[in-house]
């Protein structure tokens, strides 16, 4: 066979996305979507689509849905970049905002993308460790050299979550770097930045529709930063791709965001269970780092990561594992339904015997 792809292509290890396997129905646990439906109204939005409009592009900019976002978080539409979900967002910032001359800083323990994004455009990474307490080492970080940081709040896979005060410190500690806050759990925790990004020039807040809005399904996401910030991300975009987000799911998104009081309300509902689920496994004797995620990153019990993950899936509850060193030891599930956590529950009991 001739190989076609390019050098780039060859070279890069993709990021594997959680499976999605079709040979039964599983318990859904691996990939941090929300276990309750999209809000009323986005459906609403969704059945009154007028689809004999499609015929149209949508708007380049998603104009409506930002200003829909900008107000519902205090800053201007100017403010706002929307994105075919906040991968994507954080793709383009890659190329925005990051030169292969000058490294990019997030920690070893953190969404796996940032590697594959820094790898793909050829960007160094200083990467640096988690403290103890699984959490990110804000201090290590303010001391690497860098162009830039990107800082899953909470954190993934480890649920870890920092106060909004430490982050501020931390932003003010490094004015001429920029810092990129990926928020995606940030409504299961509630201390999020996207107010700050008018103060802070330096500081891009990473938002997605993805897990407390229920969407992951629709694709969408959404940056906030200073007019300059989003202004550099629409430059990138405009090189990939003019219409990121389709007229459907702008749509779709604006209802949500509109009522945001359901995505409230399912939120206190993950974060109940969240909490309960955390008391079980301390319990039964896994190490639990406190989460502010919709997640919780289970490990060091009495039986290995990776056996936890593969005598559960016999059971038809999946879970994520990797293979990695530092992440073996270790499974992160999802916060399910109550009645889906209880059947997690019991297949753990019965494993563990
Ligand atoms: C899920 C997730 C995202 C969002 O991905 P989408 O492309 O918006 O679905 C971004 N960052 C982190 C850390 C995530 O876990």
């Amino acid at each position: 066979m001739k190989d076609f792809l390019s050098e780039r292509a060859r070279g890069i290890a993709p990021y594997t996305a959680g499976e999605q396997p079709a040979d039964r129905r599983y318990i859904k646990l691996n990939t941090n979507e929300n276990p309750y439906p999209p809000s009323p109204e986005a459906v609403a939005a969704l059945r009154g689509f007028g689809a004999e409009t499609l015929n149209r592009y949508p708007q380049p900019c998603s104009d409506r849905l930002r200003q829909v976002i900008a107000q519902a978080e205090g800053v201007a539409p100017e403010n706002v970049f929307c994105s075919n979900g906040s991968d994507e967002t954080l793709f383009l910032s890659f190329a925005a905002f990051f030169d292969r001359n000058a490294p990019v800083c997030y920690a070893d323990i953190t969404y796996s993308f940032y590697a594959v994004y820094a790898a793909f455009f050829g960007i160094e990474s200083a990467v640096v460790p988690l403290n103890k307490d699984y959490k990110i080492d804000l201090a290590a970080m303010a001391n690497t050299p860098c162009k830039g940081y990107y800082i899953a709040n909470p954190n993934a896979p480890t649920g870890v979550g920092i106060p909004r005060a430490e982050m501020e410190e931390f932003i003010k500690s490094v004015p001429d770097r920029l810092v990129i806050a990926d928020e995606a759990y940030m409504d299961f925790y509630g201390e999020s930045l996207s107010g700050a990004v008018l103060k802070y020039e330096n500081l891009l807040v990473v938002k997605t529709f993805s897990k407390s809005y229920s969407l992951a399904g629709i694709r969408c996401g959404y940056a906030l930063g200073s007019r300059a910030l989003i202004e550099g991300l629409t430059r990138v975009k405009d090189c990939m791709n003019s219409y990121p987000v389709d007229s459907v799911c702008a749509a779709v998104c604006a209802a949500a965001v509109a009522d945001r009081a359901y995505r409230d309300k399912t939120a206190r509902l993950v974060c109940d269970e969240r909490e309960r689920l955390r008391e079980e496994l301390l319990r039964l004797g896994f190490t639990v780092p406190q989460s502010g995620a919709n997640f919780l990153f289970a490990g060091k019990g009495k039986i290995a990561g990776g056996a936890l993950y593969a005598r559960l899936k016999e059971k038809g509850v999946l879970v994520r594992h990797w293979d990695t060193p530092a992440l073996s030891e270790f499974c992160r599930i999802t916060v399910g339904t109550r009645e889906e956590n209880d059947i997690l529950l019991k297949s753990i009991k019965t494993i563990l015997g």
